[in-house]
């Protein structure tokens, strides 16, 4: 089943998008756009931003004329709001049908068809009274069954622009959700796993949800939802779908734990590697899918730089230096560092 998201479309290939939400006051046209300016340099493809009133709703259109990636409006409780966000510009609304009078529902599903707007059907577990104190499985059985019911309401009005989503904090409950409804449809599938919780915590979860969803060709979009900054949403977005092999778009970084053996400071230099990496734009650079690691000792130390394009190990009171599987030779540590940063800097963006 294809759906088009604006320039996007789901369903015609096997890419999984990535997608988060932004979490400035949308009424706040200039701190949106920078924020969704930021996540797009960082790869976000799809933003969603909150439509919790009429300003924000006319908001869109001035922010949909600054900014390249397809907007999603996320409308709850105010249904007409959706109707103003399809006529401001939004490429796709999501809305809980559970909600919404027959009626608006109906003037919502025609007025996306005249703009050729895509609708997220949103089925949250939090918001079904019917799941209280029901089993994981049952729960999930009737998250998918009110799904199916929405869906057939779309279909009776000629409407099949969907996208679908089974939301719960919990994640045996969303996997089963998702499983189920993708054995029984062909609507392309958001995925995510509601209020995760901190940019650890959360991107843990959601890697485990996720993951295993992906893992087995489950999916279209996906947002890593964090209680953080939203370009940590998409850095671990990446970073699940690169440990998959579906993606890549930031070199891999290999460390080691460290231990009593450990004879560089890996953990400070790591943490260095890293905002370099996630500071620069890879694509459409040779190296891509460039692989860097940082090793404490010469245990582990030499056989993983030797498999990476840049990898530093600890050497005694020295540090080795690998580029293309090859050792330059053995520096002081500020000098590895130097030579490190210096290559990667050659060829990011
Ligand atoms: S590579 Fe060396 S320093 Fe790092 S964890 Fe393994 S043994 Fe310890």
């Amino acid at each position: 089943m294809k759906v088009k998201i604006g320039c996007l479309e789901l369903g015609s290939n096997k890419k999984v998008i990535v997608q988060s939400m932004t979490n400035t006051d949308t009424k706040n046209i200039e701190e949106t756009v920078a924020q969704i300016h930021r996540l797009e340099r960082v790869g976000c493809e799809l933003v969603r931003v909150s439509v919790p009133d009429k300003e924000s709703a006319l908001a869109l259109k001035k922010i949909k004329e600054q900014i390249t990636i397809p907007l999603v409006a996320d409308i709850h409780f105010e249904a007409k709001l959706a109707l103003l966000a399809i006529e401001n510009g939004a490429d796709k609304i999501r809305i809980n049908p559970g909600n919404i009078r027959r009626e608006t529902l109906l003037e919502i599903i025609n007025l996306a068809k005249k703009f050729n707007v895509a609708i997220r059907i949103g089925v949250n577990a939090g918001s079904l009274k019917s799941l209280e104190h029901q089993s994981i499985e049952k729960k999930a059985e009737l998250m998918v069954a009110k799904a199916l019911e929405y869906i057939s309401d779309f279909e009776a009005q000629d409407f099949k622009n969907l996208v679908v989503s089974l939301k719960s904090s919990d994640i045996r409950t969303s996997i089963l959700a998702y499983e189920l409804f993708a054995s029984k449809s062909e609507y392309p599938l958001h995925l995510g796993i509601t209020e995760a919780g901190s940019k650890f915590t959360g991107a843990i979860k959601s890697s485990v949800g996720l993951g295993i969803l992906l893992y087995k060709g489950i999916g279209n979009t996906i947002r890593v939802s964090l209680s953080s900054d939203p370009i940590f949403e998409v850095f671990a977005a990446y970073n699940i779908l690169q440990g998959l092999g579906l993606r890549q778009k930031y070199p891999e970084i290999i460390s080691c734990p460290t231990c009593a053996r450990t004879t560089i400071d890996v953990i400070n230099l790591v943490e260095k590697v890293e905002n370099l990496v996630y500071s620069c734009d890879w694509s459409g650079t040779k190296k891509n899918n460039l692989k860097v690691a940082v090793m404490g000792c010469v245990v582990n130390g030499p056989g993983e730089a030797k498999e990476a394009d840049f990898g530093i190990c600890g050497a005694g009171n020295k540090v080795a230096f690998f580029e293309d599987g090859k050792i330059i030779d053995t520096f002081d540590s500020p000098e590895v560092e130097k030579m490190l940063f210096e290559r990667l800097s050659k060829l990011k963006k």
